[in-house]
């Protein structure tokens, strides 16, 4: 996490000396169990962030790793992210290949820190900063990132920030070599692998020079091949340095996990972080401050992305990382932490050390509570989630086209690609849809699997459902795809081809990830479009429903049409696509002082222009959009509509606010599925929800639905229809239920 260190000088060399102490007699929490690696059960678990320097003698000097550890004893953590060395580079150990911290000089602390957590049950996850390391940016100034005129990136500032591409990578591997040879622990935590700006400094110019060639542009432009081809070897690059760190580790000390700091998946191109960062980790885990749809969609993506599971869904406990001392209220940690639960994550709170060395037991304290509260929740977890939808993230799309033209000195960074994802997330979530998020990998699985099928066998395959990749996925989101490849744009055209069902919207498979602007849609036969001329920046027009579209536009008609000022190309209809929508074009405001109406431009010039489009594809459909409706509030019932008309037999409809989001999980080892509700208002505390209907349609027999964990049954109704439904009781916070089946025996 970024967490503000202030920037001090390090006063004199420290020498590291002392000799490491030989290592552990006692059994560690892994090895107490031994099948089955630590993380899969710590759903609970701590960070105690120690960024700290040694400039003060004060600082650290009254750190106790005993009470460090009766804290998390507190809190009910049954894992600790534990500082080997920080932000700051200083090692909490006497290291032969860095500098260790002054106030434990003569002491090996983190030895300490480890047995006391192994003493009380606790996993260890070791923590080292990458490429934020102050102490190895003031030794060598050569390493650090360069602006594109030669200045040292983010000079001045609390952070002195390392180039992967410099020898800094040499030293990396001689530290965490060190770690994993003389440390016995259950995990290893590296923070901050990714990109915090562009780096143009020697060594990453003549590797650019040597692989793409040429110097590195000093212009955006993500039409541009070989600016573009510079932001994939930033992907590139950090996946090769991320692996230097994980291979270390797996070398010198294979029976511990391995995670690279994950919030980044979801952050837009500057950070450089990829689908195949993922691969250099055990399991996904990331802090977020954002809202409960931030929450909610970086889960699904995680989920996605993770090697293992469970993945962890991190925040701090104070109300940021920049305020000390400011507590998140019970009622925010445990729709938290209840979210989480509900999308079956490991939930992480953060805490921050005092200079001194002190820990504040009030976040144990309110973290024991809520962890107390939750308790007979974790044993619910574990299974597949169902999602009939699923929103098709590609993290090389995290930018705007509008952004070209900048120079590398101002960058945009702004990411419509994201933005759409998330926008339309949250209708879905607020509809009460089964969502997932699905990446390239999901889609290349699945193709590989129906490729791998008999021509006659496949259809089969489809309807019930049996290729892996995007199982149980009934309809697949692509909102504002800003680049998209050959290969992810015939598996889609497969999936649709067979059965499956598409939305897409505004320049999805124009461009493709070489930053290459093909002349029409790669998917124009998918989506029943062409390119007339695609616009890149804002585009104000109406959306005037035709005949066909008229019950998707509740409150808009072809006089009153739907207002919409986003970007988005021009088309026209290639086959005997249905046209739901036209472009209604405002009264144009030839002069500034010239007007129809003094605060608007109203609905002017009708066109035959389409908008929005229906296609059949294949045994599939498809809903084209021209503008990313679902980023327009006023059209949030339409895309809502669209998406709905897509998915006829959903396997859940609830009647709840759109605070409540619910999930389901198809547990087959415990012939169940387990339904969870979560009330995430935006002011809290919660005000209790009462009267909310389930309905389900599970798609085969059920025996019971039970309250979890108290084992109610609940009263159900059956229905010809083959849905169940159930009244649950009063939801403050979370409510969880088993949808049991009948032993086949
Ligand atoms: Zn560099």
């Amino acid at each position: 996490m970024i967490d503000p260190v202030t920037r001090r000088e390090f006063l004199g060399a420290v020498g590291a000396t002392a000799a490491i102490t030989t290592l552990p007699r006692f059994l560690t929490a892994a090895d107490m169990t031994p099948k089955e690696p630590w993380f899969t059960h710590a759903y609970r678990r701590a960070v105690i962030d120690m960024h700290i320097p040694d400039w003060d003698p004060a600082f650290l000097s009254k750190f106790d790793p005993n009470r460090y550890a009766d804290m998390l004893v507190k809190s009910h953590a049954q894992s600790i992210v534990c500082y080997c060395q920080s932000h700051v580079g200083l090692f909490n150990y006497p290291t032969k290949v860095g500098r260790q911290h002054q106030a434990f000089a003569g002491r090996n602390i983190m030895q300490e820190m480890i047995d006391a957590c192994h003493k009380r049950d606790i996993a260890v996850q070791l923590y080292t900063s990458l490429i934020f390391d102050r102490t190895a940016a003031d030794d060598h100034p050569e390493w650090r990132m360069r602006t594109w005129d030669g200045k040292i990136q983010g000079e001045g500032g609390r952070h002195g920030v390392l180039c992967i591409n410099s020898p800094y990578r040499e030293y990396v591997r001689s530290f965490v070599t060190e770690i994993s040879q003389n440390f016995n622990f259950e995990g290893i935590r590296f923070d901050m692998t990714f990109w915090p700006w562009l780096c143009f400094c020697e060594h990453c110019q003549k590797r650019f020079d040597a692989e793409v060639g040429g110097e590195i542009p000093k212009t955006i432009n993500w039409f541009d091949e070989k600016w573009v081809a510079f932001q994939r070897r930033r992907e590139s690059w950090l996946v090769e340095f991320a692996k230097i760190a994980t291979d270390t580790v797996r070398e010198h000390r294979p029976s511990a996990t391995v995670e690279h700091q994950a919030s980044t998946f979801p952050l837009n191109w500057m950070f450089g972080v990829t689908a195949p960062l993922a691969a250099q980790n055990d399991f996904l885990q990331g802090d977020f401050y954002g809202d409960a749809l931030q929450g909610s969609f970086v889960r699904k993506l995680l989920e996605n992305l993770t090697p293992k599971r469970p993945f962890g869904y991190e925040t701090s406990f104070s109300v940021s990382l920049a305020d000390h001392t400011a507590r998140k209220s019970t009622a925010l940690l445990e729709a938290k932490a209840s979210a989480a639960i509900a999308d079956h994550a490991a939930f992480i709170f953060i805490d921050a050390i005092d200079p001194v060395g002190t820990v504040n037991p009030n976040p144990h304290e309110r973290m024991g509570q809520v962890f107390e509260k939750l308790m007979p929740y974790y044993d619910q977890l574990g299974g597949e989630r169902v999602r009939d939808i699923a929103i098709y993230y590609s993290p090389e799309s995290k930018l705007s086209f509008f952004g070209n033209g900048k120079p590398v000195a101002s960058p945009d960074t702004s990411d419509t690609h994201t933005s759409a994802s998330m926008q339309a997330a949250r209708r879905i979530l607020e509809a009460h849809l089964p969502l997932g998020v699905v990446t390239k990998q999901s889609l290349l699985e699945w193709q590989a699997a129906y490729k791998g099928l008999p021509e006659d066998e496949r259809g089969d395959a489809f309807d019930k459902d049996e290729l892996p990749g995007l199982k149980g996925v009934r309809v697949l989101v692509l909102a504002s795809v800003n680049m998209l490849d050959a290969d992810e744009s015939d598996a889609i055209r497969d999936w649709v081809r067979m059965g499956g069902r598409l939305y897409a919207s505004a320049g999805t498979s124009i461009v493709d990830t070489r930053g290459r602007v093909n002349k029409d849609f790669q998917l124009a036969d998918v989506f029943g479009v062409s390119l007339v001329e695609p616009y890149w920046s804002d585009r104000p027009r109406f959306l005037a429903p035709t005949q066909a579209g008229s019950k998707l536009f509740i409150d808009f008609d072809a006089d009153y049409p739907a207002f919409c000022t986003q970007f988005g190309p021009k088309i026209k209809v290639r086959s005997d696509a249905h046209v739901l929508a036209t472009t209604t074009l405002p009264w144009p405001a030839p002069k500034p002082s010239q007007f129809a109406s003094i605060h608007s431009n109203p609905p002017w010039t009708k066109t035959e222009e389409p908008e929005l489009v229906r296609n059949s594809f294949g045994r599939g459909q498809v809903i084209f959009s021209a503008s990313p409706i679902e980023m327009v509030e006023t059209l949030g019932d339409t895309f809502t509509q669209l998406v709905k008309s897509l998915l006829p037999t959903p396997h859940f409809a609830v009647e709840a606010p759109k605070c409540v989001e619910v999930t389901l999980f198809e547990q087959p080892d415990r012939n169940r599925a387990v339904l969870a509700l979560v009330n995430f208002q935006k002011e809290l505390p919660n005000i209790p929800i009462n009267g909310i209907n389930v309905v389900l349609r599970p798609g085969r027999t059920t025996s019971r639905i039970v309250q979890l964990p108290s084992g109610t049954e609940m009263k159900r109704s059956l229905r010809e229809d083959g849905t169940v439904s159930f009244a649950s009781p009063k939801l403050e916070t979370l409510q969880m239920f088993a949808i049991e089946y009948p032993t086949s025996a």
